[in-house]
Formats: structure tokens, sequence, C-alpha cells
């Protein structure tokens, strides 16, 4: 039978907006120093939203994009993509009245964005400088024209260089706290898009609470450095882990542990969930993916982050009743 400390704990904490599903880790949550927050849906809200869009002139020998071009492209690529930086990306070609051609062969490139390739148009004919004898040797079906969008992390991967002109709209946008994503046409960059966070209100409370409990609080996202910096800043989180593929998360859970610290991870997509799992404490979010609460100990079912603090202070309570 369940001991009746434990049964009291479980439903006080239902009632609380918190779904226990491991009670050993809700034990040990008493114990916690460190809390680590995933960025994108969970400290921010799960939308973005497009302000800012610049095409690049000059493209040789292709006819020069406009921004309708950048973002009919990127809304071609971002189809199929759940991502919410591609549901921002689609709002905007609607509000535009942008037609959106079909694209075949979409690829998730997770962490950094997608790929696909837009149907009828042929490829240039003319294989020039290098940048046009990469797209040839990445262009697997010569039929059409391959679109990748993605964030700075994508253009590092890909030794691309976005160009002063990209730069300084990246600069810019970042100074204001927005994310930048790039947009590529057959490998060559075309155009960026600038997208904003917007930081969640229940936030602020939420790393306040952590922080008067003395429980230190870290960021963790696969984003962009300065937009993770200016969106720990305004919240007042020191430590930040940015730019993390969705494959390395986890190893940023093993190094806090190993330098003695007990930890939370909280989190709402599929690319927290090896973190999650690997936590002293998983906490999902409860309107995140089915793969994050099937790896968390807890669930936030109001999806609120300043619950983690609540969630602390039962497991202390609950703890302090049983002996
Ligand atoms: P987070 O860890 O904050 O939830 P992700 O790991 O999902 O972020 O993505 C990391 C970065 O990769 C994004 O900030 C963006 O630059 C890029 N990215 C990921 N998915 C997409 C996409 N569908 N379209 C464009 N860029 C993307
Ligand atoms: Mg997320």
């Amino acid at each position: 039978a369940v001991p009746l400390v434990v049964a009291i704990n479980t439903s006080m904490a239902a009632r609380n907006g918190i779904l226990v599903r491991d009670r050993i880790a809700m034990e040990r949550a008493r114990e916690l120093d460190t809390v680590v927050f995933d960025k994108t849906g969970t400290l921010t809200e799960g939308e973005q939203g497009v302000v800012d869009v610049t095409a690049l002139e000059d493209r040789d020998p292709d006819p020069d994009p406009d921004p309708d071009d950048v973002v009919t492209l990127a809304a071609a690529a971002e189809g199929d993509s759940e991502h919410v930086i591609a549901q921002a990306i689609r709002e905007e070609a609607r509000d535009r009245g942008l037609s959106v051609p079909d694209v075949r062969g979409f690829e998730a490139l997770e962490g950094r964005g997608v790929r696909a390739t837009i149907e009828g148009e042929a490829p240039p004919a003319v294989v020039g400088d290098a940048g046009r004898d990469r797209a040839a040797a990445n262009t697997t079906d010569r039929d059409g024209h391959t679109v990748s969008v993605g964030g700075p992390n994508l253009l590092r991967h890909l030794e691309i260089d976005p160009g002063d002109a990209l730069e300084r709209f990246a600069d810019d946008a970042g100074e204001r706290g927005e994310g930048v994503v790039y947009v590529l046409r057959d490998e060559q960059v075309v155009g960026a898009i600038a997208l904003a966070d917007v930081i969640r209100d229940a936030s602020y409370e939420a790393v306040d609470a952590l922080h008067g409990m003395g429980v230190e609080v870290a960021m963790l996202t696969g984003d962009d450095r300065d937009v993770a910096r200016s969106v720990a800043d305004d919240l007042g989180i020191d430590t930040v882990f940015a730019e993390v593929l969705p494959e390395d998360k986890d190893e940023k859970i093993v190094e806090l542990q190993d330098r003695g610290h007990l930890v939370a991870m909280v989190g709402d997509g599929v690319n927290d969930a090896p973190a999650l799992t690997r936590a002293d404490v998983g906490i999902a979010i409860g309107s995140g993916t089915d793969v994050a609460v099937e790896s968390a100990d807890v669930v936030l079912v109001e999806n609120d982050p300043r619950d983690v603090a609540r969630l602390v202070r039962l497991s202390a309570k609950s703890y302090r009743k049983m002996q």
C-alpha cells in the first residue's frame, strides 16, 4: 500500500498543478541546488513572430530575391516542420498573401533547421564559384532548388559566411533580443528573417522564487548565443549553455552533476527528452511533446514555470512530515 504521507503529498501536488510520475524523484526535489530551464517554449512563449525580413542583392546569375521571395522560399521549406520558427514563418507568408510552392524531400536538420526541394524549377546550369560547386555536390536531385532555413549554427555547420550585410542584420536583431534564421537556395544565402522571442511573465517570478530559495538557475538552449544571453540577462539567469545540439543537451546536465550538483531539468521539447531523463529530477511542461512528458519524473500540468519552486517546497514539506 502507498504510505499515507506520500499519498497526501501526491494529491497535494496534484492540487498544485503538479503531476508526480516518479515519487522517488519528487522526494529528491527538496535537495535540488540547480534548476536548468530549456529556453524555447519553457521560459519563452511557445510562439514567435517574424519582425523583419531582408533579401540579399546581386545574387548573380539568378534574379535578385525580394523579402517576399525570401519568406516564400522559407515557408515552402518549413511546410512540414512543427518548430515554433516554422509556424511563425508560415504565418508571415499567409499575412503577406504569398502563394507557397510545394516541396519534396523535406528533412529536419535536428537543432539546426530544415531543408526541402522546391518542385518544377530547373537549377542554374552554370557551375561557377565554390558555393555553386558545393550546391551541385549537395543536390542529389537536379530537378529543383534545394532550400534550407536555419540558424547561425546551420551556417557554421555548412561553413558558409553570411557576409557583411547579413551579419549587420543579425547583430541588430541580436541587440534587440531577436533571433535570426537564414534562408539558403542551393546552399547560397539569399536572405534572413528576424524573429522575436516572447518571455513568459511567469518566468521572471519562477527564477526569482528559486533564487530566493538558494537554488542556482541555468538556461540550456540550442539557440544562438546572443539571443540566449539577452533572454537570460532579462530574467537574471547567470549560467547559460547556448548553441547546444539536441544530442548534447544531456551532457550539460552530467557536467553539472559531476561538479557535485543535484540537478533538475525543465523542458518541453523532443530535444529535451535525454536531458530530462538524465537529470536528478526531470520536469516536463504539460503542454510539451509526449516524448518530453514521458521522459519526465514530474509534469507541470498548468504549464507554469513558477510551479518548479512550489514543487521544491512541497517536497521539503512532505519530507519533514515523514520523519
Ligand atoms: P531550443 O533548444 O531553444 O528549443 P532547438 O534545438 O529546437 O531550440 O533549435 C535550435 C536552433 O536551430 C534554433 O534557434 C534555430 O536557429 C535553429 N532551428 C531549429 N529548427 C528550425 C527550423 N524548423 N527552422 C529554422 N531554424 C531552426
Ligand atoms: Mg523547447
